[in-house]
C-alpha cells in the first residue's frame, strides 16, 4: 500500500539506455535502447515507494537519436493535461535517453505552460548492465519531481545526482556515467541523501513565462544546423538545405562565430536570391557567447548569444513559428 501523503510523481516513459537490455552484465555499449517498459523500470525500484506515489504512462520506447517532433507534442500535451486537470501531481519525470535530452528538455522548457516540476532522466548504462545507474538516477529525479523546491525552476535535466537547467545543460562525455552538466554556468542543485539542494535560479525566460503556447503552433518550420570546419562547403549544404524547403540554418561556425568568407557569401547568395532563409550564428565551442557584429548583422544573421547549436535550433524552429522579422528574432534569441 502507497502512503497517501506522499506527493504523485507521473513517470512518462520514451526508453533510452535507461530502459536498455544487453545479452549480459558486461554488455555496457552493445544492447538495445527501449527494450524495457517504463512500469518495469519503477517496479525495479522499490526504494521509490519511500519517496513518491508514483504511476507510469508509456509514450514510446526509442533510442533518442530517433526522438521525434510528434513526441516531443505528445509529452508537452500530456504534461499540461496532467497539470490542468489534477492538482494532486506534484511533478512529472521523463525517462529519455541521453543522446538528444537535453534538445528535448529544452523544447519543453519553452512550451510547457505550468511551473511544477517536469524533469528528464536518463543513464549511461543500460538497465542489465553491472553497476547500471539508471536506478538511483530515477529515485533521483523521482524526489526532485516531488519536492516543491523544484517548482518554477523550468524543465530540469538530472543524472549523477545533480539536477541542470534545461537551457544550459549538456552532454559531455560518450560512455562515462558523468556526461551532464551545464559548462562555465554550472548546474542548479544536488540530489543528496537528506534533500534536494538548489543554489540558483534560471534567468532566462521559460515555462510560464514562455511565448510560445503550441495550440497556436501547427508543423515545426524546418531549421537544419550547418557544421562548419576549415575549407567546409557551405554554400553546397546551404543550397541543398534551401532546396529541401528548409527555412532557417543554424550555423555552428567556429570560434566566437565567425563566418567563413564563402559562408558569408552563401549568406548573401540567399539574400540576392530573395530566399528568405533565416541564418543564426552559433559556435561549436562548448562555452561562451556569439554576440552580433556589425559585417554579420547587416546581412540579417541573428546572433545566437550561449546557446549551443542543437538548442538553437529547437528556439528557432518555435521562433520561426511565430515570426520571420530579424529584429523580433533578436529579442527572442536574447530572451530565452
Ligand atoms: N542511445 C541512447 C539514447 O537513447 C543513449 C542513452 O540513452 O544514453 O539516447
Amino acid at each position: 500500500m502507497s502512503d497517501t501523503s506522499l506527493p504523485r510523481v507521473i513517470v512518462l516513459s520514451t526508453g533510452g539506455t535507461i530502459a536498455g537490455s544487453g545479452k549480459s552484465s558486461m554488455s555496457l555499449s552493445e544492447y538495445k535502447a527501449g527494450s524495457l517498459k517504463g512500469e518495469q523500470l519503477v517496479a525495479a525500484v522499490p526504494e521509490l515507494e519511500q519517496f513518491a506515489r508514483v504511476s507510469v504512462e508509456q509514450v514510446g520506447n526509442i533510442g533518442s537519436s530517433n526522438m521525434t517532433f510528434a513526441v516531443w507534442r505528445t509529452l508537452a500535451d500530456r504534461i499540461d493535461a496532467l497539470y490542468a486537470q489534477d492538482a494532486d501531481v506534484a511533478g512529472v519525470v521523463i525517462t529519455h535517453g541521453t543522446s538528444t535530452i537535453e534538445e528535448t528538455a529544452y523544447f519543453l522548457n519553452l512550451t510547457v505552460r505550468h511551473d511544477r516540476p517536469v524533469v528528464l532522466v536518463g543513464a549511461q548504462r543500460p538497465a542489465t548492465a553491472l553497476s547500471a545507474d539508471g536506478p538511483l538516477n530515477l529515485v533521483n529525479a523521482v524526489r526532485t519531481a516531488a519536492s516543491a523546491s523544484s517548482r518554477g525552476r523550468g524543465v530540469l535535466v538530472v543524472l549523477n545526482d545533480e539536477i541542470n537547467a534545461a537551457r544550459d545543460v549538456t552532454k559531455s562525455n560518450t560512455f562515462r556515467a558523468e556526461t551532464f552538466g551545464s559548462g562555465e554556468l554550472g548546474f542548479l542543485g544536488y540530489v543528496d541523501q537528506d534533500k534536494v539542494a538548489y543554489y540558483r535560479m534560471p534567468e532566462k525566460r521559460h515555462t510560464t513565462k514562455s511565448e510560445f503556447d503550441l495550440q497556436t503552433i501547427g508543423k515545426l518550420p524546418a531549421v537544419e544546423i550547418v557544421y562548419s570546419a576549415v575549407e567546409s562547403n557551405a554554400d553546397v549544404i546551404v543550397e541543398a538545405l534551401q532546396q529541401s524547403g528548409v527555412r532557417g540554418i543554424v550555423f555552428a561556425s567556429t570560434g566566437a562565430g565567425s563566418l567563413s568568407d564563402r559562408e558569408k557569401a552563401t549568406v548573401q547568395q540567399s539574400i540576392k536570391r530573395k530566399l528568405n532563409t533565416v541564418f543564426v550564428r552559433s559556435t561549436r565551442v562548448a562555452n561562451g557567447r556569439v554576440l552580433g557584429r556589425p559585417d554579420f548583422d547587416d546581412l540579417g544573421i541573428v546572433a545566437a548569444d550561449n546557446l549551443s547549436p542543437q538548442k538553437a535550433r529547437v528556439l528557432l524552429m518555435l521562433a520561426l513559428a511565430r515570426t520571420s522579422d530579424v529584429k523580433e528574432l533578436r529579442r527572442i534569441f536574447s530572451e530565452y
